[in-house]
């Protein structure tokens, strides 16, 4: 079977997923989406109210922002894969709870992780920290730095939607991704 083959029958799988009680309150599942030969996988945290409605992450505004933030590291949105720790929207946009998370991450992040096999995993937030790194409430250990995690290199950065939101964030996140275009090219 080929990447994309393999990708598309994890996305089946997500789109029927009943592991957690996330799956009760979702109109679409969101498998993520992106390039199987993708160098840089980005994750972020759980789809919101746009990304439910339509089955595609990073949509709206917090999607442009995305998108913005990755021309700054040089990239195209089309050349990476992004997803989130939680393929389903929590109700009313709530934290993801930590069972959510490691059941989803287990079931279904992981695997994409396998397939792909980035050269950068690019944790976006929190919650991708949370999950991927072990690290909770602790952001400013670790943010805008490489952490090496599981065989894997790991750069944190702030959530867009945080970047959209707040003024200050906006200027450090623009900087983590241009010095994120070094690290690609390195
Ligand atoms: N994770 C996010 O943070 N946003 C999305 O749109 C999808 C996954």
């Amino acid at each position: 079977m080929s990447r994309q083959q393999d990708l598309d029958k994890i996305a089946e799988e997500i789109r029927v997923c009943a592991l957690c009680r996330l799956s009760e309150s979702r109109t679409h599942a969101v498998p993520g989406e992106g390039s199987p030969r993708a160098a840089v996988f980005c994750i972020g945290e759980a789809p919101g109210e746009t990304e439910d409605l339509s089955g595609r992450p990073f949509q709206g505004r917090s999607g442009r922002e995305f998108t913005r933030l990755l021309g700054l590291a040089g990239l195209e949105r089309d050349k990476v894969f992004v997803t989130g720790i939680n393929k389903c929207r929590p109700p009313g946009n709530r934290r993801p709870r930590r069972d959510e998370m490691d059941i989803c991450r287990r079931a279904h992040l992981d695997r994409q992780l396998a397939v792909i096999k980035p050269r950068l995993v690019v944790l976006m937030g929190g919650v991708a920290v949370e999950e991927m790194l072990g690290i909770k409430g602790r952001l400013r250990d670790v943010i805008g730095r490489s952490v090496a995690r599981d065989g894997r290199r790991c750069f944190v950065t702030y959530h867009p939607s945080a970047a959209m939101r707040f003024p200050a964030i906006k200027g450090v996140a623009e900087r983590h991704f241009r010095r994120l275009r070094a690290l690609v090219v390195g």
